[in-house]
């Protein structure tokens, strides 16, 4: 007898088999650690049609499954399972959301599940009502069936059945095991793409290395899951002083001055043209390269043109931004596939750059509440910004702030053959 039995009743048991018969959990049954069987629930209807759904009473939109064929599957099932610690869970958008620790519950106090996938319209109540233990969503929306909710929660209940991973170790560290998110993982090359793997992973200490991972994982579920981060109870001496550690690093870095913006004069040329020089040194770094661009001609344009603004914090200086429009046309906003969406008057925001020892302040975003402020000033109704295609920190921004990618910028007026940009915009509601 294997350690743990899934069936599936379905109207689509080929392509499911098929799916869950591969790779890690494949290997498991052929090790006889799960079996996966999936049942179609037509081959179970008593009329000549095969038919097994009908029209809902009271009438309405679609078809509902009918409980016999349902019924009779479910009991053919049982009996072929035998006596097993069985449980009959309806794949439904009404049940209690499934996540880590109902995986967790269900191969702990089971070794049957029996995932009962509905379609169309859903099943009949009655069959819910007599047959059902428990219904399991995956998440806050409708599927047009109950398959992928039922390949899900196989695939996470099985995953830690003993024997269908190599090791216990493989699962008990990951993401949403103990309520935190794995730590950042690396593969071999050292550097791709003119980034390097951390160096306490190739150092060889492994007390450092658990160190670091343990302080990745606190650090990630604080950024990327602060509900989950709120609800953790921290008590071990490590995790405490880790984060104490984080929250020195950070605090160092909390804005304490208020952040502004003014026109740039000639004066702040010099500090302008020194923080481009650096930040063309840090994403050249990245394998990103700006050929010529960005000149002091070009910067001394924009200062003319009352174009160009400087970002203040408290009286420091601390990044520049240009924003150019509505009404002027350059080459930065031609795109070779891809259209814009806005029809109305927009600027472009040409230029943006933070001093490297405001990152991870809140400033960058700070200065992209400032370009919005500026372009509906000005009368736009949509921002257009070219960026060049691997610079990935500026595409998040802009993707945190709406903006959306439009297509390639044209470039062969560009005196710049290693431009490659890409366009993106926000068009105001
Ligand atoms: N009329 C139903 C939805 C039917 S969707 C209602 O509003 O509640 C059709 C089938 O897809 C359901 O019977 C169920 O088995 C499956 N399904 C849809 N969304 C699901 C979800 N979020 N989680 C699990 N199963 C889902």
């Amino acid at each position: 007898m294997t350690d743990v039995r899934v069936d599936i009743l379905t109207l689509f048991p080929d392509s499911m088999q098929t799916i869950m018969g591969e790779s890690i959990l494949g290997r498991g049954a052929k090790k006889g650690a799960i079996e996966i069987n999936c049942h179609q629930i037509r081959d179970y209807t008593e009329n000549k049609q095969m038919q097994v759904d009908d029209y809902p009473y009271g009438g309405g939109w679609g078809c509902v499954m009918m409980a016999q064929p349902l019924k009779s599957c479910l009991d053919d099932v049982m009996q072929q399972a035998g006596q097993r610690r069985s449980r009959v869970i309806y794949m439904s958008p009404q049940g209690r959301r499934f996540n880590q620790e109902e995986a967790k519950r269900l191969v702990r106090d089971y070794d049957h599940l029996v995932l009962v996938c509905g379609h169309y319209e859903g099943i009949d109540e009655r069959f819910i009502e007599e047959c059902v233990d428990e219904e399991l969503s995956i998440g806050d929306f409708v599927l047009t069936g109950g398959e992928l909710a039922a390949m899900v929660v196989t695939d996470a209940v099985c995953r830690m059945v003993p024997g269908v991973l190599s090791d216990e170790a493989c699962y008990t560290g990951e993401s949403h095991w103990d309520g935190l998110l794995e730590y950042p993982q690396y593969t071999r090359p050292d550097v791709w793409e003119g980034r390097a793997v951390p160096e306490v992973l190739r150092s060889g200490d492994h007390a450092k290395v658990d160190r670091w991972r343990r302080k990745k994982q606190l650090e990630r579920t604080m950024d990327k899951r602060p509900d989950m981060f709120k609800e953790l109870q921290i008590t071990d001496k490590l995790d405490l002083e880790l984060l104490a550690e984080i929250r020195r690093e950070r605090s160092s870095m909390k804005l304490t001055e208020p952040v502004t913006y003014r026109k740039a004069e000639m004066s702040d040329l010099p500090a302008i043209m020194d923080q481009a020089v650096k930040a063309k040194a840090r994403l050249k770094k990245q394998k990103i390269t700006l050929g010529t661009n960005p000149s002091e001609a070009m910067f001394k344009q924009d200062i003319e043109d009352g174009n160009c603004y400087i970002l203040c914090y408290g009286s420091a200086f601390a990044g520049m931004f240009s924003v150019v429009g509505p009404g002027v046309d350059f080459c930065d906003t031609t795109l070779t596939d891809g259209r814009w969406h806005g029809d109305g008057a927009y600027v472009v925001l040409r230029r943006m750059a933070v001093e490297a020892r405001y990152s991870c302040t809140g400033m960058a975003s700070m200065l992209m509440n400032f370009v919005e402020e500026i372009a509906k000033q000005r009368g736009a109704a949509a921002v257009r910004v070219p960026v060049h295609k691997k610079n990935v920190p500026m595409k998040k921004l802009l993707a945190k702030f709406n903006y959306h990618y439009r297509g390639n910028v044209n470039l062969t007026q560009s005196t710049d053959a290693l431009d490659q940009r890409q366009a993106f915009e926000k068009v105001f509601p």
